[in-house]
This record gives structure tokens, C-alpha cells and sequence, in this order.
């Protein structure tokens, strides 16, 4: 039987250390979230967030994209030259003609959570990560919470997204794993999955992997978070896999929590 698994004992877990580490700091940790209101998901999060950062006593303000693009740059600079703000999280997609890269170059290294800044993203690159997206952060500590050490591991991306695959690669390569990187025009995706002992799915197609895909006693991390017909779903069709032996993480309650839990941590690493 399948064993699908939810992400909030570990994401209880990193709460703990960064409780810890905000004792050790002294003061609240202060964010600013800017999103887009009339975007369900991203209110979602935002709501999300919300919560989280009042558990463990972070400062989080929720403001509204600016209508104009320039007003919206403008306001980005401000954020980032504040010295009374730790860190500003920019929720996805940005407003058009604005790209995540170019948002974390205005507010700078110190203030980018989520480790698109050429800095924080070229220390990932290096093996000196500090702050790495807080997904593929989050995917590597479950990795390991499931797997345990990952030294040797044949593990298998699908998906190399700025915000998933490309850092978790590189989180994975510290960890001293073989890392294989497949994306939309990967030929023949079950070739590569079929050898995984962990596959990482991020590619926001539901029902792209089914029973072909999988090997018995693989662990699957289903980043994915589609809307079916019957709610969220994620890229492994369940149905297909349901009387297999492999462990796969719930949509959206495996790596959801873990991400959010990891955004806290990265706000954290910004205030010290
Ligand atoms: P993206 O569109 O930036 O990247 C998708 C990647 O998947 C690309 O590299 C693309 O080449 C690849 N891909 C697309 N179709 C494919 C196919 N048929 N075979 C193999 N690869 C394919 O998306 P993203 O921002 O990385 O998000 C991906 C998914 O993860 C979305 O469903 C998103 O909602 C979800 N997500 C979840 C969390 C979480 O915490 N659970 C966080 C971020 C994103």
C-alpha cells in the first residue's frame, strides 16, 4: 500500500530552532509580504504565513503590490534601503513585467528570503548556502527525514525551476548525492524516474507520473500543487500507485508546511 506522509512534525521541528534562534537574537524579527490581493493562492499563503510568524513571534505586514510597475519598483528599493526591516518576501507571480530576479536585486542580498539574489544564489551555487529557497530547503530536510542520509542517493528531479530544482540540486550535490535534472523537454521522463531512489516532482502537471514511473520502495516529494477536479493534486497520479510500496508526500500538506516553517527560518537568517 502507498503511504502518503504530512510535513508538520518537521516543520514542528524547524519551528523549535528557529524559536531558538530568535531567543538568541534578542528582538521580533520584522518581514514585509507583498502580494497580490485578488490572487486566491497567494492570499492563501499569505494567510499562511500570517500564522506561522505569529506562533514564533515575527513581525509580518502584508501590503498590496503597487497598481503601476514603477510605483511597485520604487517601492521595492524603499523596502530594501529600510534598516528597521530584516526581510521581504515577494509572493509569485509578480505584477507583469516585473521578474523575481530583478525584485531581489532591489531589495538586496540581505533582505532576499528567498535566495534569488546573484549573492545568495551564487553562495547556493558555491556550497555556502545561506538562505536557499525555502521550498528546495524544505525538500532537502524531508529528503533526509524520510531517507535519512542522502550520500550515494540516486535521486531525481523533475522540474528545474529557479525556486525548486535548480537549488535543491545543488543542495542534494552537498549532500553528496546523484543528482539527475529533468524538465519539460527531458525525452522519455520514465527512464530516468523509473532508477530513482527519490524522485522530486515540481513540474505543475497533474498526472504526469503514474505506476510506469515509479520503482516499488521509491520515496516521491509531489512539490506540485495543481487544482483537479476534486481539489489540490499534485504531479503523481495517486490512483495509479495505490497498492504500491512507496511513500509519497501529501497535496498540500507534506511539503506545504515544511516550505512555510523554512521561510521562517530564512527570515530569521536575514534579521541576524
Ligand atoms: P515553473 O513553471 O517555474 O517550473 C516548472 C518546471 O517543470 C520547469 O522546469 C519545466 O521545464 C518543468 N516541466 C514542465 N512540464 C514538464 C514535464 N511534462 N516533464 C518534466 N518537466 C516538466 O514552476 P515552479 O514555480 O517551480 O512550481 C512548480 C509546481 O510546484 C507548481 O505546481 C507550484 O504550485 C508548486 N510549488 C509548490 C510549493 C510548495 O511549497 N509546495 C512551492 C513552490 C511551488
Amino acid at each position: 500500500m502507498v503511504e502518503i506522509v504530512k510535513g508538520f512534525e518537521l516543520a514542528r521541528r524547524i519551528d523549535c530552532e528557529t524559536a531558538a534562534q530568535i531567543a538568541a537574537l534578542g528582538r521580533a524579527p520584522r518581514c514585509h509580504v507583498l502580494i497580490e490581493p485578488e490572487n486566491p493562492g497567494q492570499a492563501a499563503y499569505a494567510a499562511r504565513l500570517g500564522t506561522a510568524a505569529a506562533a514564533l513571534g515575527i513581525e509580518l505586514q502584508t501590503e498590496a503590490y503597487a497598481d503601476d510597475p514603477g510605483d511597485t519598483l520604487e517601492r521595492l528599493r524603499r523596502l530594501g534601503a529600510a534598516r528597521d526591516i530584516d526581510a521581504v518576501i515577494t509572493l509569485y507571480p509578480l505584477p507583469p513585467g516585473l521578474a523575481a530576479e530583478d525584485a531581489a536585486v532591489l531589495l538586496g542580498a540581505g533582505h532576499d528570503v528567498d535566495g534569488l539574489h546573484p549573492e545568495n544564489a551564487g553562495r547556493l551555487a558555491l556550497g555556502m548556502p545561506n538562505r536557499p529557497p525555502a521550498t528546495a530547503l524544505a525538500c532537502k530536510l524531508l529528503a533526509e527525514a524520510l531517507a535519512g542520509d542522502l550520500r550515494g542517493r540516486d535521486i531525481v528531479l523533475v522540474g528545474a525551476s529557479r525556486i525548486v530544482g535548480r537549488p535543491l540540486a545543488n543542495l542534494l550535490l552537498d549532500a553528496e548525492a546523484t543528482v539527475t535534472l529533468t524538465h519539460a523537454a527531458t525525452r522519455d521522463l520514465a527512464s530516468h524516474t523509473l532508477r530513482a531512489d527519490i524522485v522530486v516532482t515540481a513540474a505543475g502537471v497533474a498526472g504526469l507520473m503514474g505506476a510506469d514511473h515509479l520503482r516499488d520502495g521509491a520515496i516521491v516529494l509531489d512539490v506540485a500543487i495543481n487544482r483537479g477536479a476534486d481539489g489540490l493534486v499534485g504531479d503523481v497520479d495517486l490512483s495509479a500507485i495505490s497498492e504500491r510500496p512507496i511513500t509519497i508526500t501529501h497535496v498540500p500538506d507534506g511539503v506545504g508546511p515544511v516550505t512555510t516553517a523554512c521561510m521562517m527560518r530564512n527570515i530569521v537568517e536575514a534579521a541576524r
